[in-house]
C-alpha cells in the first residue's frame, strides 16, 4: 500500500514528491512514463525561475530535481498510469502494464500537452515537417527558412530561438497583437529575420512524400492567400490538459473538474474528494509556469502529510 501516488514527473510531482518524502512519508511513487522533468524540458531558454541569474535551457533547470527528491526516498515507476479509481477510502492505481497498486492519497500532476491548432495538413504532416518542440527539431532547419505558428509567451519565446538556428522564421499569427509579456514582445520585435505575418488564418500545410514543402495564409482583412514555401512549421497554440487518468468510462472524472477538463482545487490543492488532490498547469486558473506547479506540489505534499496524520 502506498502512502501516496504522484502521477506525473515534472515540475509539481518532483516537488511533491521531495516535501513528502523529506516530510516523513515513506511509501511515496512518483508514476512518469518518460523522464522525470515536465514539459518544460522542452523549452530552449528559461529566464524566469527565481535565482536562477543565467538563462538555462528547460533541461538543464531539471536536471537535478529528480535526484534531489530520489535522496530523500522518493520512487520513480516508469509507468503510464491509466486510470485512478475509489474503493472506500483507498485509491486503485492501474498501470499500462496491467498491475494495480493501491494508494492511501493521489496526487494528479501530469500537466498538459501540445494544443493542434486545426488547420488542413496538420495531421498528415505532424512529425513531417510540422512540430511542436523547437530545441528538439530546430536543428533540423539549420540554415533554412521556418514558419512558426502562434501569439503566445511560448510561441514567441521559441521564434527567437529559432531565428537563432534558421535563416529567416516568419511568425504567424492570427490576430496582430500578441498574447505574450512586453518583454518577450522586444525579443522578438529586435530579431531581424523574424517576419511578423499577422491577422491571418492557416488555410493549409502541404507537402510531399519526404515532408512539408509550404504553407497557405490566408488574411482577414482582404482575404488574399499568401503562400510561403517552408520546410518546417512550428505549432505553439496552447496546450491541454492531461486529464486520462481521472476520466471514468462514463466520460466524467474521479473528482469535479472545469469545462476545460482542469481539476477544480482549494488553495491546498484539494479536489473535492479526501484524498485526491491536483497541482501544475492540470488544475483551475494554474498560472502555468514551473515554480508555480513546483509551490502547488509543495502546498499539495504538506496537506497531504497531515491529512494522512
Ligand atoms: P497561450 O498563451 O494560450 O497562447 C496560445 C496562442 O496561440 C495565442 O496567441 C492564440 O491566439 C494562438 N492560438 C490558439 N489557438 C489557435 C489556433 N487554433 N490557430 C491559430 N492560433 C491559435 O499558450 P502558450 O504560449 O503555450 O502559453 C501557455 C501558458 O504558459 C501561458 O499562461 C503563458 O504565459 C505561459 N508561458 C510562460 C512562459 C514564460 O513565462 N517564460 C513561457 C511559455 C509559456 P490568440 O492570441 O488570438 O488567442
Amino acid at each position: 500500500m502506498l502512502d501516496l501516488a504522484i502521477i506525473g514527473g515534472g515540475p509539481a510531482g518532483l516537488t511533491a514528491g521531495l516535501y513528502a518524502t523529506r516530510g516523513g512519508l515513506e511509501n511515496v511513487t512518483m508514476f512518469e512514463m518518460g523522464l522525470p522533468g515536465g514539459q518544460i524540458t522542452g523549452s530552449s531558454e528559461v529566464e524566469n525561475y527565481p535565482g536562477q541569474k543565467n538563462v538555462v535551457t528547460g533541461m538543464e533547470l531539471m536536471e537535478d530535481w529528480p535526484v534531489q527528491a530520489m535522496k530523500f526516498g522518493l520512487k520513480h515507476e516508469m509507468n503510464q498510469v491509466l486510470n485512478v479509481s475509489k474503493d472506500n477510502n483507498i485509491f486503485i492505481i492501474q498501470t499500462a502494464d496491467g498491475h494495480k497498486q493501491e494508494a492511501k492519497a493521489v496526487l494528479l500532476a501530469t500537466g498538459s500537452v501540445p494544443r493542434r491548432a486545426g488547420f488542413k495538413g496538420e495531421n498528415e504532416f505532424f512529425g513531417r515537417g510540422i512540430s511542436t518542440c523547437a530545441t528538439c527539431d530546430g536543428f533540423f532547419y539549420k540554415g533554412k527558412e521556418v514558419v512558426l505558428i502562434g501569439g503566445g509567451d511560448s510561441a514567441l519565446e521559441e521564434a527567437v530561438y529559432l531565428a537563432k538556428i534558421c535563416s529567416k522564421v516568419y511568425l504567424v499569427h492570427r490576430r496582430d497583437s500578441y498574447k505574450a509579456a512586453p518583454s518577450t514582445i522586444a525579443h522578438m520585435k529586435a530579431c531581424e529575420n523574424i517576419e511578423e505575418v499577422t491577422n491571418v488564418d492557416v488555410e493549409e500545410v502541404y507537402g510531399d512524400n519526404s515532408g512539408v514543402t509550404g504553407l497557405k495564409v490566408k488574411s482577414k482583412i482582404d482575404d488574399t492567400i499568401r503562400d510561403i514555401k517552408v520546410p518546417g512549421v512550428f505549432v505553439f497554440v496552447g496546450r491541454n490538459v492531461l486529464n486520462e487518468p481521472f476520466k471514468k468510462e462514463d466520460g466524467t472524472f474521479l473528482c469535479d473538474t472545469n469545462e476545460q477538463g482542469e481539476m477544480i482545487v482549494d488553495l491546498k490543492m484539494r479536489t473535492n474528494i479526501p484524498g485526491v488532490y491536483a497541482a501544475g498547469d492540470v488544475r483551475i486558473d494554474a498560472a502555468k509556469q514551473v515554480v508555480c506547479a513546483a509551490a502547488d506540489g509543495a502546498t499539495a505534499a504538506v496537506d497531504i502529510i497531515e491529512y494522512l496524520g
